[in-house]
């Protein structure tokens, strides 16, 4: 199929975009300099933009419709661990002139998809010509009640540790995609394959939890390095169980076949699942959040005081409590 050239930008953004912002009045349907968006009363605005880069978040020939719903739901993700609700968004897109009209319609598809599902509007952007990359970067726009915002920095000594969905199946997709997953069953690695191409924010747990959390982080760079930012910021450590940690069938499966996965499903990123602390009254709760939304949630272990001497946040202990040390070929116990 002959593909055809980009026509010029203002062209595109008729076709392609406009007709995104359709339905939010604010946008004014994309013919004006600025767009306007009102929150609620006695709200809020939260927002985050995320760029990606052709050959380094994304793969040049990786389907532009998936291209363009990552895009927009790695910022979903981090609206959600907030606890907002997402309403608007802007899309700068960065196109080098190789870009064919074919792309650019496969890409605004992917975001009408995407509008559908979360209930969101473009209600801006801009259009520029690149010799380097293609590059996306969207700027999502939410509201949340006034104060309520869930923060790294709010647990407290005690709280549990909980996490929604399962950990580490986008970190071994990715380890599939690259032909190294070894013997496992092709459709379980296809499933792990789509949870790293298309993670599922959770757009419907997050708002719910402004009640119950007490501190909130999106797991995008691993579950350890993720919980790592939380004791950081709130100036504690952490204890995990791994047992606990929930995995999919799929994931177990590739673990049990490799023990060095069981490092990449906790340390690998992409998973997009929401990772929280909250007091342990607050259990019940969280079980009938969970049960409500269809989502399971899982505790995980315990936020405590940071030790004075320098030594991990994190501490990974296997199920008598010894803690687990990471190494290049996997996870080994402490040795005296
Ligand atoms: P300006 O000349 O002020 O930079 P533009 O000509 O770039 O404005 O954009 C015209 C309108 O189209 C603006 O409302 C802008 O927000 C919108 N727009 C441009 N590019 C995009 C895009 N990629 N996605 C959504 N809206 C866009
Ligand atoms: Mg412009």
């Amino acid at each position: 199929m002959a593909k055809s050239r980009l026509p010029g930008e203002f062209e595109l953004i008729a076709r392609y975009f406009a007709p995104l912002s359709e339905g939010f009045e604010g946008a004014y349907g994309l013919r004006d300099d600025v767009a306007v968006m009102t929150p609620g009363s006695g709200k809020q605005v939260v927002a985050k933009t995320d760029a990606i880069v052709a050959g380094v978040h994304f793969l040049p020939d990786d389907p532009a419709g998936l291209v363009a719903q990552k895009a927009l739901r790695v910022n979903l993700s981090d609206l959600a661990a907030k606890g907002a609700v997402p309403l608007c968004y802007m899309l700068d897109l960065i196109l080098p002139s190789e870009t064919t009209e074919e792309w650019v319609a496969a890409f605004a598809a992917g975001l009408a998809r995407d509008q559908e599902t979360f209930g969101v509007h473009l209600i801006g952007g801009d259009t520029n010509a690149t010799p380097g990359a293609l590059t996306v970067a969207i700027a999502l726009l939410g509201e949340i009640d006034h104060n309520q915002t869930l923060r790294r920095g709010g647990a407290r000594p005690g709280d549990v540790i909980f996490v929604t969905g399962t950990v580490g199946d986008a970190a071994l997709g990715l380890v599939a995609l690259l032909g190294e997953l070894g013997e496992i069953d092709p459709a379980k690695a296809d499933w792990l394959i789509g949870r790293y191409r298309l993670p599922v924010p959770r757009v419907g747990v997050g708002p719910q939890l402004t009640n119950l959390a007490t501190a909130s982080i999106d797991i995008s760079d691993g579950l350890i390095a993720d919980l790592g930012h939380v004791c950081e910021v709130s100036g504690l450590s952490a204890d995990v169980e791994v047992a606990r940690v929930p995995f999919s069938a799929a994931a177990r499966t590739a673990i049990n076949t490799d023990r060095a996965l069981l490092e990449a499903a906790l340390t690998g990123g992409d998973d997009y699942e929401i990772l929280f602390t909250a007091p342990e009254e607050e259990t019940d709760g969280i079980e009938q959040l969970s049960r409500r939304s269809s989502v399971p949630i899982t505790a995980i272990g315990r936020m405590r005081k940071a030790p004075t001497e320098t030594q991990e946040r994190v501490i990974l202990r296997d199920s008598s409590g010894q803690p687990m040390k990471i190494l290049r070929d996997g996870w080994q116990h402490f040795q005296g």
